[in-house]
């Protein structure tokens, strides 16, 4: 075209494109879900700026927030359009021609050596996927604060835009064309559209429409000669030509003009699918196959797994919300990466069915930002801006109850797990069918997400103990197992009064470890710390259920009850002075006689509320 001006796409860009073109045995059914989906954030996007401005809208069609489908079988063409929000032409340069998010080579790596495009909506990068069953596409779009453009590649390394002067105006919003390879020309099938919008969008909240053909009984005037009385009978029997059929009937059947009946193919919109969104049904209305379904559609992971846990709950009194948790099967790979710069939560959140955000800092702490879910609000207002909202007062209450129900769906995934302690009688234990499904899940869990917790624990107060009953650690007695504060104490030994720990570099290591002698002998169990945040988390956990923490290799550590004691700190009482003496009050505090040893003579111990040698090292760790 005279007026287009020529791009060429970002070498990353260029490198996925590729690699889509050649890929394949790669589901090419994908390709819509990406189109939809980008459909649907756009359309979220301008309702979400009809809030504060209505005028966006615009008038008549273009006002109506839906997806249209159209297939062209004699141009070989599929187009998708929206009344989204739309790009100008610098978006389009930018959208559609570089890669934004991080992480892409990564993916793209991934995607070389397994060919597996499942999880390309979670890169940013879905658009690209029409060209698994495109060799040319034209993206025309039309935003509010520009004219229409034209978006056109042939994957050649290069695009190109122009100014739109030749179709019809699109009022507002993006029209893609797909120029269908020859081994794609099942996608002109409508009926294959309508089973993968069934089976990929289900879970879009716009109108989805497809331009169907019917096939439709028309009367046309029959020829003098070929007309018959049959055809004649058959025509009138339509309904909505009963009423007239009768009376002419009545009238004079003589004069009856002859017709017949032909069949015609007419087109209209056909609606696909139902906008009920899905968190707002009723959950026991809604089946585990759905709700996974939702969690594939809502985080754009559509491998295989299920998610771990979801929590599906309506939350009633002065801040009114529904929301949708889900624990997703593994951790994204820089979740603690980031944990200290971002405050980013997973979930969406919605005011009134209305998408807001999905970059909402202030619905989940910190720790749980590994959640994914939404929220949808009846109490915060619509007509506001975002920064208004982000303060808004109902945030906090929000906030406090997803914590609570998340913990609870945490929970549970650990009670339901019949490899978990539970401390509960087996006859009480509420057997549900899919044992199998369950068994193991919590260990899975804490695997993935066991450092949030134990962040949790530092960072939240009021939920500190809900949050320490989910610890699981290995101890000298868990014979390489995981297990719990509450196992912990139903195998404490009587009269033992503290909850006894160790901290160090490996289970290995302590294991060795001097201050464990007498404590082995005499049977206490010890919890061994050996993860680096331990070192913190127990300086913020310090009781569980009435129980005192203990570190074993500090001052104040008491095994039982010792009547010999005294006796025995009188008649070493000449040692302990000399060595006092000896050593340099600069390097020791005190020197005690103590029962915690068994083979070896004798032990530094650190003061109990200074830094334990661990953490000494870990802090030296940091300075170097
Ligand atoms: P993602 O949707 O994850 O951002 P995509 O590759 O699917 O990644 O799309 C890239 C970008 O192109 C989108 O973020 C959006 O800005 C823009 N875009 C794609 N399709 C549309 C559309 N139908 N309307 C408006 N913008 C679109
Ligand atoms: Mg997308």
């Amino acid at each position: 075209r005279n007026n287009a001006e020529k791009f060429e796409f970002q070498a990353e860009v260029s490198r996925l494109m590729d690699i889509i073109i050649n890929s394949l045995y790669s589901n090419k059914d994908i390709f819509l879900r990406e189109l939809i989906s980008n459909a649907s954030d756009a359309l979220d996007k301008i309702r979400f700026l009809s809030l504060t401005d209505k005028e966006v809208l615009g008038e008549g069609d273009t006002s109506k927030l839906e997806i249209q489908i159209k297939l062209d079988k004699e141009k070989k063409m599929l187009s998708l359009r929206d009344r989204g929000i739309g790009m100008t032409k610098e978006d389009l340069i930018k959208n559609l021609g570089t890669i934004a998010k991080s992480g892409t080579s990564a993916f793209v790596e991934r995607m070389q050596s397994t060919g597996d495009l499942n999880l390309i909506g979670q890169f940013g990068v879905g658009f690209y996927s029409v060209y698994l069953v495109a060799d040319y596409v034209e993206v025309i779009s039309k935003h509010n604060d520009d004219k229409q453009y034209v978006w056109e590649s042939k994957a050649d390394g290069a695009f190109a835009i122009s100014e739109d002067t030749w179709n019809e105006p699109l009022g507002r919003g993006t029209e893609i064309r797909l120029h269908l390879r020859d081994e794609a020309q099942e996608y002109l099938e409508e009926s294959k559209l309508k089973e993968l919008v069934k089976k990929y969008s289900e879970f879009i909240n716009f109108p989805i429409y497809i331009w169907a053909s019917k096939e439709v009984d028309v009367e046309v005037p029959a020829d003098e000669d070929e007309s018959s009385d049959e055809e004649s009978s058959d025509s009138t029997s339509s309904e909505e030509g009963e009423d007239e059929a009768e009376k002419s009937e009545d009238e004079d059947t003589e004069k009856k003009p002859k017709k017949k009946t032909v069949k015609e193919t007419t087109y209209e919109w056909e609606r696909l699918n139902d906008v009920k969104a899905i968190w707002l049904r009723s959950p026991k209305d809604v089946t585990n196959e759905e709700y996974v379904k939702f969690y594939h559609s809502l985080t754009k992971d559509f491998s295989d797994e299920k998610p771990m846990a979801w929590s599906h709950f309506t939350a009633e009194g002065d801040v009114e919300f529904k929301a949708v948790l889900f624990v997703p099967p593994k951790a994204p790979h820089n979740l603690y990466q980031s944990y200290y710069n971002s405050n980013k939560s997973n979930l969406k959140l919605y005011v009134r069915r209305v998408f807001i955000s999905d970059e909402f800092d202030e619905l989940l702490p910190k720790f749980l930002s590994f959640l994914m879910g939404l929220v949808d609000s009846d109490t915060l207002p619509l007509n506001v801006s975002r920064e208004m909202l982000q303060a808004h007062s109902s945030l906090k209450t929000i906030k406090k109850k997803l914590v609570r129900k998340a913990l609870d769906m945490i929970r549970r995934i650990a009670d339901e797990d019949p490899d978990e302690f539970s401390g509960k009688d087996e006859k009480d234990v509420e057997k549900s069918g899919d044992e199998d499904e369950k068994k193991g899940q919590y260990t899975k869990f804490w695997n993935e997400y066991g450092k949030s917790i134990k962040l949790g624990i530092i960072e939240d107060a009021t939920n500190r103990n809900r949050l320490a009953k989910l610890l699981r650690f290995e101890s000298t007695k868990s014979d390489g197992k995981l297990t719990s504060l509450d196992q912990y104490i139903s195998q404490m030994k009587s009269g033992q009064k503290d909850i006894f720990y160790i901290t160090g570099i490996s289970k290995e290591q302590l294991e060795k470890s001097p201050f464990l002698e007498r404590l082995k002998k005499k049977n206490y169990e010890v919890i061994f710390f050996t993860d680096p945040v331990d070192e913190y988390l127990m300086q913020y956990l310090m009781d569980y259920e009435g129980k005192q923490f203990q570190n074993v290799s500090k001052d104040g550590l008491k095994i039982g009850k010792d009547s010999k004691s005294k006796e025995l700190k009188d008649s070493f009482k000449e040692l302990t002075k000399w060595w006092k003496g000896t050593l340099k009050t600069e390097d020791v505090d005190e020197v005690k006689i103590s029962n915690r040893l068994d083979n070896t003579p004798c032990v530094v111990v650190t003061s109990k509320f200074g830094w334990s040698a661990n953490m000494e090292r870990l802090m030296q760790a940091q300075t170097l």
